[in-house]
């Protein structure tokens, strides 16, 4: 197991679209390699998501690990250590809301994003088994980042005015 390096906004390869995964790659070593070092990079970086490209594998792949205490689950949502191949979001009900976000790949910053808040969450498990997950709020924030990732896009990608960006020491004095 090893811990990579995060890749941070301004490495090139952050901004491309990554590659599907195929069943054959999902059985292989190089996958089960690539999940090893993103549950250590998470777990190590204290972070909520990752997607395979912050860590520069151009592979459509993001694991999630939110902690059931960190007071937004509700509803009996779960969303620990999973790994999603080839995730595809569609949205369930397109009214939005917005939440601080931030990015291991953007460090120091907060930014306010809106985002539609009820999702289905279609994707491949390590056994390239098909799952389907709902979710609703915080958590279909959550997704949409991430999978935002895999295809070049950042959070602040969709901030359009800047007073909604900050630092993080800012962002714990005035918003938290
Ligand atoms: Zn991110």
């Amino acid at each position: 197991m090893s811990v990579r390096q995060i890749l941070t906004v301004g490495t090139p390869s952050l901004r491309e679209r990554s590659a599907e995964v195929t069943k054959t790659q999902i059985r292989s070593p190089m996958m089960r390699r690539l999940v090893r070092d993103m549950t250590e990079t998470l777990a190590e970086a204290k972070g909520i998501g990752l997607a395979a490209p912050q860590i520069g594998e151009q592979l459509r792949v993001v694991l999630f690990d939110v902690p059931e205490d960190n007071g937004y689950i509700t509803g009996g949502q779960e969303l620990a250590r999973t790994i999603c191949i080839n995730p595809e979001i569609t949205v369930l009900d397109g009214r939005t809301e917005g939440f601080w976000e931030g990015c291991l790949s953007v460090p120091g910053k907060r930014g306010f994003v809106e985002r539609p808040q009820h999702i289905r969450l279609d994707f491949l498990d390590l056994a390239a088994k098909p799952r389907s997950m709902e979710f609703e709020g915080f958590l279909s924030t959550v997704c949409q980042h991430e999978i935002d990732h895999l295809d070049g896009v950042l959070y602040i990608d969709h901030i359009a005015n800047p007073e909604l960006l900050m630092s993080e020491a800012d962002f714990n004095e005035q918003v938290e």
